[in-house]
């Protein structure tokens, strides 16, 4: 049975449920699980999604939940999706795009946390046991995390994203939902006071006791497993495939590694990048320097340090904690270290520019509208690709009308929101301002908490 370890090899090692529960460990480190299972052989790309989507995570949780009640909670998280395949692949002429936003919230973070979601109620169900959810976002993370602990008994949520600083559609998203348990501040600062206020509540251990503090973030393994099932599902469509993946934390291309190590035939795995480049820059000599955060188009990559890179290091580092620990606190130090390289993963840099000249031309060329972070991975494939006789795969993370001022910059065109949120810009918002203050941010959790 897979038992998890910590990347930095001192915490010690737990089941699924544990570490679904944990998120980080607790030396700081990423969990990962002891092995990697083998696929079982012959795919077939007709199954149904969630079929495959048991069968490929099965060997991870087994032991820590019955078979059938994680197939039922495996079934219920992907018919939250608005397409049949739930992650349809479709053609953009020599390229295959695998469209990922189809569910609640328009991009791809919905794919592993309507699962996850799911699974911490079950987990916390079996304790006896709550949790509150404190996420920060700066856009699409937080609708997703609201919309996969929406009507869980066990979860409340309280989301803290920057004042002014997400756009419309993204924080309507988010504060337009009307549930008893969902909690949204806006805080007058910028992201990182969001992200220092949440790292600051689970540093004050009696707090994080007290309200039973608990992550979903991008860290958090059963996102990463979530995301390894449609790459297995795309091979099984296409045979042996490449993969090209607009990244950021590096949890959904790490998962692409993972299905290849589990017997998934990926040819190649290229990192499309926007202007904040530290894996272009690691994927081609191996250095690590961390650069200042621009604002791009695509902002949900506008990240300078991939929280997830660490498990890739570790395995890189022959699993072994004590150097991956050392690794990773002089690159968190100094800013820049030295690492070892995979020759799986190429990698481009796709500037604004040429962002918006991407989405121009699929525009003119096939009048498909594509959202800024799939540009890049678009830009990216076609920079990187090696055989054109092997079909590549080009990851949708959004739909189109999460950004539609990019969209219509580049094509004259403004997508329109998906019928069942037509009506979102005047839906009625509930969400609270406060000072970047973190006294009062714990009041208003615990507020919420009681309520
Ligand atoms: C989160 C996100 C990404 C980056 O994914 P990582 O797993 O962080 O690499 C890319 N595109 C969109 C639209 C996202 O929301």
């Amino acid at each position: 049975m897979v038992q998890y370890v910590s990347t930095r090899g001192v915490a010690p090692p737990l089941g699924f449920g544990d570490v679904l529960l944990a998120g980080l460990a607790t030396d700081g480190g990423l969990y990962v699980p002891d092995q990697w299972p083998r696929l079982a052989d012959g795919f077939d790309g007709k199954r149904p999604y969630h079929e495959v989507a048991t069968d490929v995570m099965w060997p991870y949780v087994e032991g820590s939940i019955e078979r059938e009640a994680f197939a039922g909670l495996v079934a219920e998280a992907y018919a939250a999706f608005h397409h049949p395949e739930v992650c349809p692949l479709v053609e953009l002429d020599d390229l295959h795009l695998l469209e990922l936003f189809w569910g609640p919230t328009l991009a791809f973070k919905d794919v592993a946390l309507q699962l996850v979601g799911r699974l911490f109620d079950h987990e916390l169900t079996r304790r006896g046991s709550r949790a509150t959810i404190v996420v920060a976002t700066s856009g699409d993370t937080g609708s997703a995390a609201i919309e996969a602990c929406i009507d869980r008994a066990t979860l409340d949520i309280v989301v803290l994203h920057p004042a002014g600083r997400v756009s419309d559609v993204q924080r309507r998203q988010m504060t337009t939902v009307q549930a008893p348990n969902v909690h949204n501040v806006a805080i007058e600062g910028t992201f990182d006071d969001c992200q220092d206020l949440v790292k600051a509540c689970f540093a004050d251990g009696s707090f994080r006791e007290r309200v039973r503090l608990s992550a979903m973030n991008s860290i958090n393994w059963a996102r990463v497993m979530a995301q390894v099932v449609y790459y297995v599902t795309s091979a099984a469509k296409l045979g042996p495939c490449s993969f090209s993946v607009p990244t950021g934390n590096f949890g959904n291309i790490f998962a692409g590694w993972i299905a290849d190590r589990m017997g998934t035939p990926v040819q190649q795995l290229v990192i499309g990048s926007n202007r904040n480049d530290i894996l272009a820059r690691w994927a081609a000599d191996g250095s690590l320097v961390v650069e200042p955060v621009v604002p791009t188009l695509s902002p949900s990559m506008d990240i300078q340090v991939s929280s997830n890179h660490e498990r890739l290091l570790f395995e890189l580092l022959g699993r072994d904690g004590a150097r991956t620990t050392e690794l990773l606190s002089r690159f968190r130090g100094v800013g820049s270290a030295e690492a070892p390289q995979d020759q799986r993963f190429e990698a481009a840099t796709v500037d604004d520019a040429a962002t918006l000249h991407i989405i121009r031309e699929v525009h003119e060329r096939t009048g498909l509208l594509v959202d800024p972070h799939t540009a890049v991975g678009i830009g990216a494939a076609r920079a990187r690709r090696r055989d054109p006789d092997v079909p590549m795969v080009c990851l949708a993370t959004a739909h189109p009308a999460k950004f539609p001022d990019a969209v219509e910059e580049a094509t004259g065109v403004r997508p329109p929101l998906p019928e069942r949120l037509a009506d979102l810009l005047q839906r009625e918002e509930r969400y609270d301002v406060l000072p970047a203050d973190l006294a009062q941010v714990q009041r208003r959790i615990e507020a919420a908490v009681g309520s």
